[in-house]
């Protein structure tokens, strides 16, 4: 019995004497069987342009030499990776002249990428609809069912813990579940430096393909948290040429950040070519939920960990946790967990309180500038967004002015640490609005009052 790659190792061999050198490495050495359909040859290339040189220029030879070493073989046919599994699933035994049979391409690799990569909790099912995420929810479900379509790419913004990764990981599952044949490559931004870095170090060419095929061959991209890019230039390099690549050939590019492709722009080294595209589709954010939908997301969560959760306890997390839903999980996970341990319902606001205690005592001490910034943004009826972009009117300059100056009061951080957190802004501007803020807090009524309200929130958190 012959195996598959077997064949084209003995197919390469008889290549590299008729194919220039340099040639046959950068075209023909890179091509990977995949499979026999009847009495064709199906070979995969890394690139559509690849695939399109060979066939131009190098099909004829591979066919002569594949003929020739096996008869029965009539024909080759060069495709590009998103089309594996397709051939796969009409490949056929293949008999040699001789009687012996190739063996069928073992389809474990298939088997072992069909198990579903996406967290099975993070559906669109599970996911609460509300205004502060209604048009994200919207768009990420038209992705999921057409996608490569009108939306592309869509970019999705928002602070901490409300719901980005979990819509990626809805889009992954739907795909999964209606359009199995999709090859869906979802990444941390931060998971594809390290792989730039590891790629790198080892100048493995072995490596650099798997690398190249995992992003190239993929139809829809999704990278979560792109503002870690920054200052990764070769990243960005490489990751600017895979979005172009995939663009061109409608694959559908999903991204996320913690900031619009706009606020990114004030962020140091991040390519504006690479921004610019980052708005090329359809850009959405998702604001902090209200109460309504906090509570709503709450008896979710508690429902599918099987917790029978009260309204006024429901009320009572709601109301402790206001902008981050990660965190506002993890106090109700605290409740459960002390509900099992006394093996008593916590059902009142009370028994909540008690079982609350160490975070909320906690918390006070770890005080830290996204708390100041959500309080502020809490209190001016805002988005952090707004607090971080380069707006200058009133109703968003003085509730920046005011963050800044808590910040630097009741925080041990340096001015430039706070003005690049402040979309890199100069430490002079963070002296200018500290020094202002606290000139008004003398002269003006309403800023005092304003700051002490700000200050009472933080403490009594
Ligand atoms: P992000 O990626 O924006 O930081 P995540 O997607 O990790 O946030 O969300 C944090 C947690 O909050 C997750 O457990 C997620 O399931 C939950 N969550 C956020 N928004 C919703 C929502 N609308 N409905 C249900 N759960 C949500
Ligand atoms: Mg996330």
């Amino acid at each position: 019995m012959v195996g598959i790659e077997e064949f084209w190792c003995d197919a390469k061999n008889e290549l590299s004497k008729v194919i220039q050198a340099i040639s046959y490495e950068v075209w023909i050495d890179k091509l990977e069987p995949v499979c026999f359909i009847d009495n064709k040859f199906v070979l995969s290339a890394i690139t559509a342009t690849a695939k399109k040189t060979i066939d131009a220029r190098y099909l004829d030879a591979i066919t002569e030499v594949v003929t020739k070493l096996n008869p029965t073989v009539t024909e080759v046919e060069i495709i590009i990776p998103s089309k594996k599994e397709e051939y796969l699933n009409k490949q056929t035994d293949f008999i040699q002249g001789g009687g012996l049979i190739v063996e069928k391409v073992d389809k474990k690799e298939k088997e072992e990428n069909s198990v579903n990569p996406f967290f099975e909790k993070y559906t669109f099912e599970t996911f609460i609809e509300g205004k502060s995420n209604n048009y994200a929810l919207a768009a990420a479900k038209t992705v999921a069912e057409n996608p490569g379509g009108k939306y592309n790419p869509l970019f999705i913004y928002s602070g901490v813990g409300l719901g980005k990764t979990h819509l990626l990981h809805a889009i992954g599952n739907y795909l999964y579940k209606n359009l199995p044949k999709t090859k869906v490559v979802y990444v941390n931004s931060e998971q594809m430096v390290s792989e730039f870095i590891a790629l790198s170090i080892n100048k493995n060419n072995e490596e650099n393909n798997k690398f190249r095929e995992k992003y190239r061959a993929c139809d829809v991209l999704m990278v979560d948290d792109v503002q870690f890019l920054e200052k990764r230039e070769r990243t960005q390099e490489a990751f600017f040429h895979i979005f172009n690549d995939l663009y061109q050939s409608n694959k559908q590019i999903i991204l996320t950040s913690d900031r619009s492709p706009k606020e990114l722009g004030a962020l140091e080294d991040l390519q504006e070519r690479l921004i610019s595209r980052f708005a090329w589709g359809l850009t959405v954010d998702i604001q902090v939920p209200d109460t309504e939908t906090r509570i709503a997301i709450l008896k979710t969560k508690a429902a599918q960990e099987k917790f029978n959760l009260s309204d006024e306890v429901a009320g009572f997390i709601a109301e402790n946790s206001t902008s981050n839903i990660r965190e506002m999980e993890g106090l109700l996970n605290k409740i459960i967990f002390f509900s099992s341990l006394t093996n008593r319902p916590i059902d009142t606001k009370e028994l909540a309180y008690d079982a609350l205690q160490d975070f909320i005592d906690e918390n006070k001490d770890v005080l830290d500038a996204s708390d100041i910034i959500a309080a502020v943004c809490k209190y001016f009826k805002i988005t952090t967004a707004d607090i971080y972009s380069k707006k200058k009117t009133k109703n968003i300059v003085e509730p920046r002015m005011i963050a800044i100056y808590l910040i630097t009061e009741m925080l041990s951080l340096t001015l430039v640490t706070i003005g690049q957190m402040f979309g890199g802004r100069d430490y002079t501007t963070v002296i200018h609005a500290r020094d202002k803020i606290s000139e008004e807090i003398k002269t003006d009524k309403r800023i005092k009052i304003v700051v002490a309200d700000i200050k009472n929130m933080l403490l009594n958190r």
